[in-house]
């Protein structure tokens, strides 16, 4: 099978107009995909997509659209043969890797692309990607990760003992999940736009449907968001309660908001500050312990993770499936936060993000961390109409997913009703 063309798609849901998504730092965000189909000469096509959160998606369609003289022409046998000089020509190209390296715009549109030919490949084999994944021996999962700047803190053979030591028990815990499914948590229930009224009725909403763990967004105003914080609790009786502050405060702001915050007992603070700070993050983490820190959908690559374990400076992993280069990378991820001891929560939400991340959550458990405790999963209960598989969450845990691929392929209908500009959901509403 051959890779014949590449085609890219701006795709736009003005969910600004709700607020839904709102947080600290994004104040009116209209959840957004740069899109990427990649036709072959067969009867199947890879679907991709990086999260984005409006103006600028086509940048990111710029940048998926330079990767694709890489891609274009090449067989699939080919590029799945050797994953990782593949995942190393998109993103240490001589030239385009000028404009990161390996973080950025270009990082997202790779993930776009690199997603979008594990989607072909598990098409190709008629399993859904975590499946394809958890086939895998652990000499060929390993053979995909590029280690390139790793290998201080996991080498490749460290990393085959890691999932050596998973193998055993790999299918009772597959049934055990395509029983039970994997646990979720709620973000619906407490966006920053919110009315605290909304928020005490979804809270309550979120508990009756199943959820045991509900995250609110905070940092604009700490006296509002204790007040907010008040009334959470109170509803919880004892299901968790997260917050999420998107990177707004400085180290030792972070530091003085959760002295008043942390009488509500919060499981984690995250992205407490910018998640480009390491040492910031370890300092926050000595400072509010036992609260958790968490952080990760923004951190641009593996590289940055290393150092975030090394530092001590996390409590949980927040691999985030389109921000760094796609299913290679996050495996890389996986492995070092498995080696660390410090469990992963993926990021998920957006457009598309619970999709990718139900596969990854449950390989990670499948065949890397064999545990739950401590591990679940975000869930945003919105656009998922759009999908051909939606991700389904049901009393609070994720369905497993069972069909071909990366869960991500959009309908050809809403390809075109959401297209910016020119799609027809966009009439009047240009901003
Ligand atoms: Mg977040």
């Amino acid at each position: 099978m051959r890779i014949t063309d590449l085609t890219v798609h701006d795709v736009r849901f003005p969910t600004s107009a709700t607020r839904a998504g709102s947080d600290a730092m994004h104040t009116n965000p209209d959840y957004s995909a740069a899109y990427v189909v990649l036709e072959t000469d067969a009867d199947l096509a890879g679907h991709g997509l990086a999260f984005t959160i409006g103006r600028g998606t086509e940048v990111v369609g710029a940048g998926i659209r330079a990767l694709a003289p890489l891609v274009i022409g090449r067989s699939l046998e080919g590029v799945t043969g050797d994953m990782r000089s593949f995942w190393r020509s998109l993103t240490s190209d001589d030239q385009l890797r000028w404009l990161g390296p390996e973080k950025g715009v270009m990082q997202m549109a790779t993930a776009a692309v690199v997603n979008a030919v594990w989607d072909l490949w598990a098409k190709s084999a008629g399993v859904p990607l975590w499946r394809l994944l958890a086939d895998l021996s652990p000499e060929e999962l390993v053979s995909t990760i590029d280690f390139r700047y790793i290998e201080d803190a996991l080498d490749p053979d460290e990393a085959v003992d890691l999932l050596r030591v998973a193998v055993p028990g790999r299918d009772d815990r597959v049934r055990e999940l395509i029983e039970h499914g994997y646990p979720a948590y709620t973000t619906s229930a407490a966006w920053l736009g919110y009315d605290d009224a909304q928020v005490d009725m979804l809270v309550r909403e979120a508990l009756a449907e199943g959820f045991r763990h509900v995250k609110m967004k905070v940092g604009v105003d700490t006296a509002a968001d204790a007040r907010r914080a008040e009334t959470i609790h109170a509803a919880l009786g004892g299901a968790s309660l997260m917050m999420d502050a998107n990177q707004v405060w400085g180290v030792d702001e972070a530091i003085s908001a959760m002295a008043e915050l942390g009488r509500f007992d919060p499981w984690w603070i995250e992205e407490p500050t910018s998640p480009d700070d390491v040492l910031g993050h370890a300092r926050i983490r000595e400072a509010v312990a036992p609260i958790a820190v968490a952080t990760g959908e923004h951190v641009q690559n593996r590289i940055v993770f290393k150092q975030l374990f090394q530092a001590d400076a996390i409590d949980v992993c927040q691999i985030d499936a389109c921000r760094v280069g796609g299913v290679n990378e996050v495996l890389a991820i996986m492995l070092m936060a498995a080696k660390f001891g410090v469990p992963v929560c993926p990021h998920a939400g957006g457009v598309g993000l619970c999709e990718y991340v139900q596969h990854l959550a449950v390989f990670d458990y499948v065949a890397v961390s064999t545990s739950l405790e401590g591990r679940v999963v975000e869930w945003v209960d919105h656009l998922h109409e759009h999908f051909v598989h939606p991700a389904r969450v049901s009393n609070g845990r994720y369905l497993v997913p069972t069909a071909p691929g990366y869960s991500i392929e959009m309908h050809p209908a809403s390809l075109e009703e959401y297209a910016y500009p020119a799609g027809p959901v966009w009439d009047g509403l240009l901003r």
